[in-house]
């Protein structure tokens, strides 16, 4: 059950955005009895409802947990916030930071997901900080120039690799269906692992998110500086997460 980051093993991220029902408890079940001999580590983001009866009802079970935002502060007159403090308290391990959903519903900046992953990791979690591109920004040709100013305003000068996870998640791949070809991602993440290891970050697993499931998870999760996947839509069902899971096993 692995809390820290590692890049020898990969890392499968599920996040279940605003879904689930106490009823989902089922999913998580199913989930939970296909992972004997998982040659990966599995965290899941459910919803803040969800967070804290999961963490107790799958104790022992290999699978860590984590939540899907946090606030920069500690405690104090937030109405309808919740810290990094109270995550860890109900034993979470990870915040998911800068989700592109968040940055166009909340508005959230660069400097605002800075802010958060501090916090994260000053409750000593790990943060996975996700930065990507729209289509304009594609179609610009300004995908790395996009990355490399997400990537230098969102994280802090010195990044702790044991608290850090690095998501790319083209925001015109998420929940569509798209993704981008091996070629491009494999750019992506090869330039994304230099500016890291230049920070002294060779450690942080660069995972790739948008549209990931069962019928790419065997090539994808192959290809160069990938060290794992953040998982929407087919993390909500215990089948499609197993079968990206598998991918994992297979070669
Ligand atoms: C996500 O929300 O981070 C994500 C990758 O979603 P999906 O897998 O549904 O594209």
């Amino acid at each position: 059950m692995a809390e820290k980051p590692s890049r020898t093993r990969p890392l499968l991220v599920g996040n279940w955005k605003m879904n689930g029902l106490r009823a989902s408890e089922a999913e998580v079940s199913a989930l939970a009895k296909g992972l004997d001999g998982a040659r990966a580590d599995i965290w899941l983001c459910p919803p803040i409802t969800l967070l804290s009866h999961f963490i107790g009802a799958f104790k022992g079970k290999p699978l860590s947990w984590g939540a899907q935002d946090c606030h920069a502060q500690e405690s104090g007159a937030h109405t309808g916030d919740v810290s990094a403090e109270m995550l860890a308290d109900v034993g979470a391990v990870s915040v998911i930071v800068g989700h592109s959903e968040r940055r166009r519903d909340h508005a959230e900046t660069n400097a605002m997901v800075r802010s958060k992953l501090s916090a994260v990791q000053r409750a000593g979690m790990v943060a996975i900080v996700c930065i990507g591109e729209t289509l304009e920004e594609r179609e610009r040709g300004d995908v790395l120039p996009v990355l490399e100013k997400q990537l230098r305003e969102s994280l802090p000068e010195e990044v702790d690799g044991s608290k850090t996870v690095l998501a790319y998640e083209p925001v015109w791949a998420i929940g569509t269906g798209k993704v981008p070809s091996g070629d491009e991602i494999v750019e992506v993440h090869g330039f994304l692992r230099e500016r890291l290891d230049a920070c002294g970050a060779a450690g942080v697993p660069i995972l790739y998110g948008g549209s990931l499931g069962p019928s790419n998870a065997d090539w994808l999760l192959r290809l160069d500086n990938v060290d794992g996947g953040l998982i929407g839509t087919a993390s909500l069902k215990a089948s499609s997460f197993l079968e990206v899971i598998r991918a994992c096993q297979q070669g």
